[in-house]
């Protein structure tokens, strides 16, 4: 097709009729954007606006959640009463075993050690204990008073426990290896160990606890029939019939020998992460 040419005479009349058209095209157009027709560029409003490389995705849908079953506060009340009622129990299940073996024991005339005793010191504690200490026998003051580790020995056994362990005297049972005062505090001999030991296994059985605490060479020696002494053994785990043994070093000894409490720390801070991680009982 050849080029319109708008000079010629011939095409004057072509021409014009297509500025008349372009002119009702801008009219048409002025009217619909009037009407709202065409309230925005028609492009934009064909094609939707791109996203922002930066818009954050959606995020995505929360998953649903527990339900959550509300406790009515009777229940509450109910559920503290079943935990006091099990503790009871147990405690007197304990109670009652310590007191068989104590009425088996009466008057003890087993061995030699009777005749020079004011007391049989049998054992004191928590009968649902999770820590039981084994000491060796009672002293003056504990053949007095019929307890065990009440002299001076037995205010640091308190700290020990009370401050390292974060237990007092109460939650946990002491006894000792043999239960009357050897004389002049010597070491128990064999035969009065052989004589007494049942005793403290009987004690150790019906206590079932988490946690033994071994104080000193003799308690070590006599419970792991060994000629081991304390200071290379303190320290190191061992089983006592299944239940893990913590063997370090005697109160009375502490007291004689200040520098080496440092040593007993740190056993017993063993002694408290495996009580915590055996979910040894404590009040507070
Ligand atoms: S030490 Fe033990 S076995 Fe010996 S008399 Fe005392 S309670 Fe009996």
């Amino acid at each position: 097709m050849s080029p319109v040419d708008p000079s010629s005479p011939e095409n004057g009349t072509v021409a014009d009729g297509l500025a008349a058209l372009v002119a009702d095209l801008r009219a048409a157009l002025e009217h619909a954007k009037l009407r709202g027709v065409w309230a925005e560029d028609p492009v934009s409003v064909v094609l939707p606006e791109p996203e922002p490389a930066d818009t954050p995705l959606p995020a995505p849908p929360e998953p649903p959640s527990a339900p959550v079953v509300p406790v009515a506060a009777g229940q509450w009340t109910a559920l503290a009463a079943t935990a006091r009622r099990e503790a009871e129990e147990r405690m007197e299940v304990g109670s009652q075993a310590l007191r068989l073996i104590r009425e088996d024991l009466g008057e003890c005339r087993r061995c030699n050690l009777c005749t020079g005793r004011s007391h049989v010191v049998f054992g004191a504690g928590s009968p649902e204990a999770d820590l039981v200490v084994v000491g060796e026998a009672p002293g003056y003051h504990e053949d007095r008073q019929g307890e065990p580790f009440v002299g001076q020995a037995g205010q640091m056994l308190d700290k020990m426990l009370e401050n390292v362990l974060g237990l007092p005297r109460a939650e946990v049972y002491i006894c000792n290896i043999v239960k009357c005062r050897p004389p002049q505090n010597r070491n128990p001999l064999p035969d009065e160990v052989d004589a007494c030991l049942p005793f403290l296994q009987r004690q150790i059985a019906a206590l079932e606890p988490k946690v033994l605490l071994v104080l000193g060479t003799v308690a070590f020696k006599t419970l792991f029939a060994t000629s081991q002494g304390i200071m290379r053994s303190r320290g190191i785990w061992r089983e006592y019939s299944g239940i893990p043994a913590m063997p370090t070093l005697h109160p009375a000894y502490l007291l004689r020998q200040p520098q080496d409490k440092r040593k007993a720390f740190e056993d017993l801070q063993a002694v408290r992460a495996r009580y915590d991680e055996l979910g040894g009982r404590r009040s507070s």
